[in-house]
């Protein structure tokens, strides 16, 4: 059995309550371990261990920083295996995707921030006319909260904890409760990558207790949060009379839209993977699919017969294309929407749960595909999360338009056309932080990363990262 301490100080600790929480495998649906169920007092001695380390590092140098981070990201590559195989038991994701996807660009995050502090620079304004010059100081912020949902684990969790340290903050970070064994591994390697201690605390716990004393705690001047819209917005409505900075990735129900003359083989592939890589679980996977009326009839037979050859099976499997869902209670969540399905549309595909040979209490869920007529619906407004994708046509460029539009969130859209001026007049338009054509999930850490609307309020990434994560002082000197 795996039992998970949280990290403070360098050490590892139980929580002062000797409370602790099941740990489950969605793979079989047996209990695996055990993680701290920590409370406030674990909270607070997290923050007063970042708080005792922030002096010292955020005086350590841009250099000395960079070599810390890098070694990191080189204990992260070194334990791949080790790690994928964590991810892949905790959150149910095929062993082959932790392995290629998620373990390395956990790594990637480390070794980009390690560059980017030190590319990272400020403004000077000279007042012409004024004798006076301005500069602007770009300091360290504190002691920052940073937490993480369970999807992408390690991935998300890196990505906040990389640049809230590489600026010379100290953190104080929970990952989510149903996903939290590759963060506990992390300790470990931030010991022998010689971060010192208290500058990365890791506290693991249910978000209503542990999270909740991070978001309230009155010296955690940062909340850095990715999760569901929900939570988002109770955690904007907490910090907001704290003051604290605030960066919020939420929830998304991004469109998917496809025009007849897109390269159509290249569309068909990466429309499968967009739908249900990860099980669905990835924020920006695109689960209204708006395909041009002209070539309706021919997607639907062809994805639905690509779709018919993903195999759901055990995550360990290296055949398996579909792993298990995170945990019971989600799986059901998603049911529920296969229930309104059967009710009130049509299932094209799937809809079905799944026996695994020998896994028979593993939370296995066909590929499902739903015809819709209406983008009113509630499978079009609400937020799904799972193996679930829904289907429509659409006639002209204006009726797309607004369908992709019509919708609470606004995280990001995928358009496939090779059409250059519909492409400029879509990207203007459409309400998404993040727009792919004619390809989807293409990162470069250097661009900015976020939603509007319900899908967030700032950007993570590249130097906006490093923006939030800093305070800026305007110095003007008269001369
Ligand atoms: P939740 O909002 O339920 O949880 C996210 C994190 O917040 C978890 O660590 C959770 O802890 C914690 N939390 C819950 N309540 C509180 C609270 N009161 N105070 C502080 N922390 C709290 O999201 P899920 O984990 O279910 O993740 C799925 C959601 O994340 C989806 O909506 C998805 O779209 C979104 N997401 C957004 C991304 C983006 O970049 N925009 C990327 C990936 C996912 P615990 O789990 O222990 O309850």
């Amino acid at each position: 059995m795996l039992k998970i301490q949280n990290y403070i100080n360098g050490n590892f600790h139980d929580p002062l309550s000797n409370e602790w929480l099941d740990n489950y495998c969605p793979a079989n649906g047996e209990i695996y371990g055990s993680l701290p169920n920590s409370g406030k007092e674990d909270v607070d001695n997290a923050y007063i261990a970042a708080q005792s380390a922030f002096p010292g590092w955020s005086q350590t140098s841009l250099d000395e920083r960079s070599r810390i981070l890098i070694r990191i990201s080189k204990g992260i590559e070194a334990n791949l295996d080790r790690f994928a195989e964590m991810e892949s038991r905790d959150n149910g994701k095929p062993l082959s995707l932790a392995k290629t996807i998620d373990i390395p660009r956990a790594a990637s995050n480390f070794r980009f921030f390690a560059h980017a502090i030190t590319q990272f620079s400020s403004e000077s304004h000279q007042s012409i006319g004024q004798d006076a010059v301005n500069y602007t100081l770009r300091q360290p912020i504190g002691v920052a909260g940073c937490i993480s949902p369970w999807n992408l684990p390690l991935y998300l969790f890196t990505w906040k904890i990389a640049p809230a340290i590489a600026a010379g903050n100290c953190v104080v970070a929970k990952p989510s409760e149903i996903t939290p064994a590759t963060a506990y591994l992390l300790g470990d390697i931030c010991n022998e990558a010689g971060l010192p201690k208290g500058v990365l605390n890791i506290v693991h716990g249910v978000g209503s207790t542990t999270g909740q004393a991070i978001i309230e705690h009155s010296d955690i001047k940062a909340i850095s949060f990715t999760g569901g819209t929900k939570t988002g917005a109770h955690i904007a409505k907490t910090a907001a009379p704290l003051f604290k900075k605030l960066s919020l990735e939420l929830g998304g129900k991004n469109p998917n839209i496809i025009f007849a003359d897109c390269d159509y083989k290249d569309m068909l592939e990466t429309t499968v993977k967009s739908s249900f890589a990860n099980q669905g679980q990835i924020c920006l996977c695109g689960s209204r699919i708006f395909v041009e009326r002209t070539i309706y009839d021919q997607f639907k037979t062809d994805f639905i017969n690509k779709v018919k050859h993903l195999k759901v099976g055990h995550p360990s499997d290296n055949k398996t294309d579909i792993g298990a869902l995170v945990s019971k209670s989600h799986l059901e969540k998603v049911l529920s929407y296969i229930e309104i399905a059967k009710k009130h549309h049509t299932i094209l595909y799937g809809g079905n749960k799944v026996t695994v040979d020998g896994y028979e209490n593993g939370y296995y869920l066909e590929p499902t595909i739903i015809e819709v007529d209406s983008n009113d619906c509630q499978l079009n407004q609400e937020e799904i999360f799972g193996p679930v994708v829904t289907m429509m046509p659409f006639d002209t460029e204006d009726d797309v338009l607004q369908m992709a539009n019509q919708v609470k969130y606004g995280l990001s859209t995928t358009l496939w056309t090779n059409n250059l001026k519909r492409t400029m007049r879509l990207s203007n338009q459409l309400q998404a932080g993040i727009i792919w054509v004619n390809t989807w999930m293409l990162r470069d850490l250097r661009t900015p990363f976020g939603g509007m609307k319900a899908s967030g309020v700032g950007r993570e990434g590249g130097f906006e990262a490093l923006r939030f994560f800093t305070e800026a002082k305007n110095v003007c000197i008269k001369y």
